[in-house]
C-alpha cells in the first residue's frame, strides 16, 4: 500500500472520536492540539476524557453510535474495542466520504496517524503505511535524540522573515544556500543558547550583507563522559552529528568517536600535539584555525569540559578573538566512576561533602589545605592521582586522616576493562603498586568507599580486586 501524505489544517472543524478509552483519549490530546472541535461518543469515558467534557472542551455525544453523528464532520477516528462497531463506522463514514481511521486497522482505515516528532511549527511524520507501527516509533525516537529543540524555534523565526528572504535571495541556489546557514551555523547556535533576540540580528544582518550565509565562526566545547558512549548528552551527540571537525583528546573513547559524522575529520590533539608546554598552545591555534575556515568545530573531552578538562582556558582564549562558544556538559568520571563502581559519592550515612581535587594541579600538593581534607565523613574524588598516591596517603594520614580510612580506585571506570581496587588508605601505595594501576584511574578516599564492595554491579569482576577487612563505618550522627 502507498499512502498520499497530507498535513490537515482542523483548525476550527468538527471531528467525530467514537470510542471513550486511554486510546481515544490520546488521539483526542492530539486532535484537540491541532485545533479540532472534538466530539465523542461513547458508553463510557475514561477520566480524563469526563473532565474535558466537564471542561467543555469536548461535547459528550451520546453512548450508542448514531449515524447522524458522522453529519458535518470532516474526519472521524473509531476507537472503540468492539471491532464490528469499528468496521460500521468506517463503512458510513465511505458512504459519506469523510475520511476514516480506526485504530490498529489498517485495512479500514482511509487514513492514517503517523508517528510525529514535533518541533512546531516544524513537524515529522513516519508512516509505514500500517505495515509496521512499532518500527515507525523507533525511527520516531531515533529523530527525536538527533534533532535540537531549537529548530522550532529556528523553523519559526525563518517563517517570520520569509517575505524578507525572498525578496534579498530571490536566486534559488541563493536562497538554499541562505538556509543551509541559517541550519548549521551561528543563528541555530544563538538559538540553542536561548538567545533569540541575537539569532535575530544574526539572521538580519547576514540578510542585509552581500554573504551567501551567515558567517560561522563558533566552537562547542563537548564533554564525551568518562568512557561509556552510552553515558553521553542527546545534545553531545547531536553535536558528534553535526561536526566538520573533531579536536579530540586521548581519553575520548573509540566508542565515543565512532558516533561522530563518518566524514568529520578526528585530530587527536593528545597525539599530535605531542610536547607538554606547546600542547595547549597549538590546540588554541587549530582551534582558531578552524573556526575562522568557516569549519563547524567540535572541541571533545573526556568526562566534562570544566572539570579538570582545561575547557575554561579554550574558552577564554576562543571569546578572546571573537569566536562565539557554546559548552555541552559531560558526565565527569567521578560522578561516574563512583556510580559504575556501586559508591554513593554523598551516601548520607557516611558523607556530608565530596571534594573534586587533582593530583596535578598547577600547585605542589604542599599547598593543598590537609587538615581541611583530612577531615572524616566525607569524600574525595582525585583525579590523575595515579603517580601520586604516595604522596597523597601521606598526607592525609599526617593531616590525622584515620589509617583504616576506605579508598576505591576505579580504573579505565566505565569502560569494558574496567576495575575497582580497593583497601584502606594506609595501604592505598602499596596496593596500587601491586595491582599495577594504570591512568586513567580515580581515586575515591572515604567511608562511602567501603561500599564498592557491596553494591558492585558493573563488569565482570563484581566484587573489587582487594577488599578492604570488614572495617566498621562509623555512621554519620543524624544531626552531624
Ligand atoms: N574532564 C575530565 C577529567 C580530565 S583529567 C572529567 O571531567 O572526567 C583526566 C583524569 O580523569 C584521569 O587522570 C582520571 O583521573 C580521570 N578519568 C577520566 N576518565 C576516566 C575513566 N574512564 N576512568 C577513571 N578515571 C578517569
Amino acid at each position: 500500500m502507498k499512502l498520499y501524505p497530507l498535513f490537515a489544517d482542523l483548525n476550527g472543524l468538527p471531528v467525530l472520536v467514537v470510542g471513550g478509552g486511554t486510546v481515544a483519549e490520546r488521539k483526542i490530546a492530539a486532535l484537540l492540539a491541532a485545533g479540532a472541535q472534538v466530539r465523542v461518543g461513547a458508553r463510557t469515558l475514561c477520566s480524563a476524557l469526563a473532565e474535558w467534557v466537564a471542561q467543555g472542551r469536548i461535547d459528550h455525544l451520546g453512548t450508542s453510535f448514531q449515524p447522524e453523528w458522522l453529519d458535518d464532520v470532516w474526519l472521524v477516528i473509531a476507537a472503540t474495542d468492539d471491532s464490528d462497531l469499528n468496521a460500521r463506522v468506517a463503512a458510513m463514514a465511505q458512504r459519506q466520504r469523510i475520511f476514516a481511521n480506526v485504530v490498529d486497522d489498517a485495512a479500514l482505515s482511509r487514513f492514517q496517524v503517523p508517528a510525529v516528532v514535533e518541533r512546531t511549527p516544524l513537524t515529522i511524520a513516519i508512516s509505514t503505511a500500517g505495515a509496521a507501527p512499532a518500527l515507525a516509533r523507533r525511527i520516531r525516537e531515533k529523530l527525536e535524540s538527533m534533532l535540537d529543540h531549537a529548530l522550532g524555534e529556528l523553523v519559526a523565526l525563518a517563517q517570520r522573515y520569509r517575505a524578507r528572504i525572498i525578496e534579498r535571495r530571490p536566486d534559488l541556489a541563493a536562497r538554499r544556500a541562505f538556509y543551509d546557514g541559517l541550519l548549521d551555523g551561528p543563528v541555530m547556535s544563538a538559538l540553542r543558547c536561548r538567545q533569540p533576540e541575537r539569532a535575530e540580528r544574526l539572521l538580519l544582518d547576514t540578510l542585509a550583507s552581500a554573504e551567501t550565509a551567515p558567517r560561522k565562526a563558533s566552537v562547542l566545547l563537548v564533554g564525551a563522559g568518562p568512557g561509556d558512549p552510552s553515558l553521553l548528552t542527546l545534545r553531545a551527540l547531536r553535536a558528534l552529528n553535526q561536526a566538520d571537525v573533531i579536536l579530540h583528546d586521548q581519553l575520548v573513547s573509540d566508542a565515543v568517536l565512532a558516533l561522530a559524522r563518518r566524514d568529520a575529520e578526528r585530530i587527536d590533539v593528545g597525539k599530535r600535539c605531542g610536547g607538554r608546554h606547546t600542547q595547549q598552545e597549538q590546540i588554541h591555534r587549530l582551534l582558531l584555525e578552524h573556526a575562522r575556515a568557516g569549519r563547524c568545530v567540535v572541541r571533545l573531552k573526556g568526562g566534562d569540559p570544566f572539570v579538570f578538562g582545561r575547557g575554561g582556558e579554550e574558552m577564554e582564549f576562543l571569546q578572546r578573538h571573537g569566536i562565539v562558544c557554546e559548552i555541552v556538559p559531560g558526565m565527569t568520571s567521578a560522578v561516574a566512576c563512583a556510580a559504575y563502581a556501586g559508591i554513593p559519592l554523598t551516601h548520607r550515612d557516611y558523607a556530608r561533602s565530596v571534594h573534586l581535587l587533582t593530583g596535578h594541579g598547577k600547585e605542589s600538593p604542599d599547598a593543598m589545605d590537609w587538615p581541611v581534607l583530612a577531615q572524616d565523613h566525607q569524600t574525595l574524588a582525585v583525579y590523575m592521582s595515579v603517580s601520586r598516591l604516595d604522596e597523597l596517603a601521606r598526607h592525609l594520614l599526617a593531616a590525622g586522616r584515620r589509617a583504616d580510612t576506605p579508598f576505591a580506585i576505579v580504573e579505565n571506570g566505565t569502560l569494558p576493562q574496567q576495575r575497582v581496587i580497593s583497601g584502606a588508605l594506609s595501604d592505598l601505595p602499596t596496593s596500587a603498586a601491586r595491582h599495577a594501576v594504570r591512568s586513567p584511574a580515580l581515586l575515591i578516599v572515604g567511608e562511602v568507599a567501603a561500599l564498592a564492595n557491596r553494591h558492585a554491579w558493573f563488569g565482570e569482576q563484581t566484587r573489587p580486586v582487594h577488599q578492604v577487612d570488614e572495617c566498621v563505618l562509623p555512621e554519620l550522627c543524624a544531626d552531624g
